[in-house]
């Protein structure tokens, strides 16, 4: 997809008290339609394009300012590659991506710069995502000098002291290096980078995965309290549903490159309306005794993404498979109060 120039420009530079761009579009800030994401597989003798890995197949979702939108998904349904063509790290196939009535998928190499102030991400990996050779005030004033938010060394240093207070470190550790701190103070710094732009959307691409349960607590606490002190939106991507049924306001759950299911957080927790949600859900663990839920075992792999199942994807794994499912995809039905859901048994 070659953008045509000039045919975005950068959002307006107003800034709120909370540090962010002021809001400028009526609708939902990021919406996303159609989104299509296929990998080249080459081979053969020239190297030439012998098959393609069906990442992403035309997903399409919104999230409000302020709002968190869960993405939940088993290991290579497209959550993560979702999220960075969100970005444009990496190129989508097809489909376009409105960011407070912009289209990103259009914008040229200048606006995207521009716009990815807005737009931030923090990764699973905080420690392969920080450079190793960087301080952490040079990893923080990175962003700043990017996008020329300090006009000093002093104003800079300042602001680096202000977004480690922020996220929970001491300004002394801006001398040291990512190796000094632990996984989840790691996952901190990252979070302090991503706040350094005042950006208004952040996508959380399995934040805290990598971490132990007890400073995944902490990590999700820090990222609920700046969502409300700032009013970011996230897209917080996960493979366990219960990691995101806390901080989440709507779920969306994908399975082989679809969404499957997007509801909000209680209705899709207490009313699954698709198997493969029901399953999902029957492996998260119930804290009340009295109350117990069947494990749902499904059977088999997620099929291979380069060729996958006709009709609905998830017919081979399907305990309530019809004839109809192996031939006929299921459709994102409507089924009231914002709940959608891909199922025949739906209809
Ligand atoms: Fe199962 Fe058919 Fe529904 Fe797919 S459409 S989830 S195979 S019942």
């Amino acid at each position: 997809m070659s953008p045509p120039a000039n045919t975005v420009n950068p959002p307006a530079n107003t800034v709120n008290p909370g540090g962010n761009v002021a809001r400028q579009h009526p609708g939902p800030l990021l919406e996303v339609r159609g989104l299509v994401k296929h990998f080249p597989i080459r081979g053969g003798l020239f190297g030439g394009v012998i098959d393609k890995v069906h990442a992403i197949d035309g997903v399409s979702f919104t999230v409000d300012e302020g709002e968190t939108l869960g993405v939940v998904g088993e290991s290579g349904c497209g959550k993560s590659t979702t999220g960075r063509c969100i970005l444009r790290l990496i190129e989508p196939t097809a489909g376009t991506v409105w960011f407070d009535g912009l289209e990103v998928t259009a914008m040229n190499r200048q606006a995207l710069r521009a716009n990815s102030r807005a737009m931030q991400i923090i990764f699973q990996d905080p420690f392969a995502s920080l450079n190793p050779r960087m301080t952490v005030a040079s990893i923080i004033g990175e962003a700043l000098a990017i996008h020329r938010l300090a006009s000093s060394r002093t104003q800079a240093e300042q602001r680096i002291v202000e977004l480690l207070e922020t996220v929970g470190l001491h300004p002394d550790h801006m001398r040291r290096f990512p190796h000094e701190f632990s996984g989840g103070q790691r996952q901190r710094i990252g979070i302090a980078r991503a706040l350094a732009v005042s950006p208004r959307l952040i996508v959380c691409d399995e934040p805290v995965s990598a971490l132990d349960v007890s400073i995944q607590a902490q990590v999700i606490n820090l990222l609920e309290d700046l969502q409300e002190r700032f009013r970011l939106s996230y897209l917080f991507i996960a493979h366990d549903l219960s990691v995101v049924e806390h901080i989440s306001d709507r779920v969306a759950v994908m399975y082989l490159g679809r969404i499957v299911e997007i509801a909000s957080s209680k209705a899709l927790y207490r009313h699954p309306r698709h198997p493969y949600t029901e399953a999902l859900l029957s492996a998260v663990p119930i804290p009340d005794p009295a109350l117990k839920r069947k494990r749902i075992v499904l059977g088999g792999e997620v099929p291979n993404p380069i060729h996958p199942p006709a009709g609905c994807h998830f017919h081979p794994r399907c305990p309530h498979t019809m004839e109809r499912c192996r031939i006929e995809a299921p459709i994102l039905r409507d089924l009231g109060n914002r709940h959608h859901a891909a199922c025949h048994l739906n209809d």
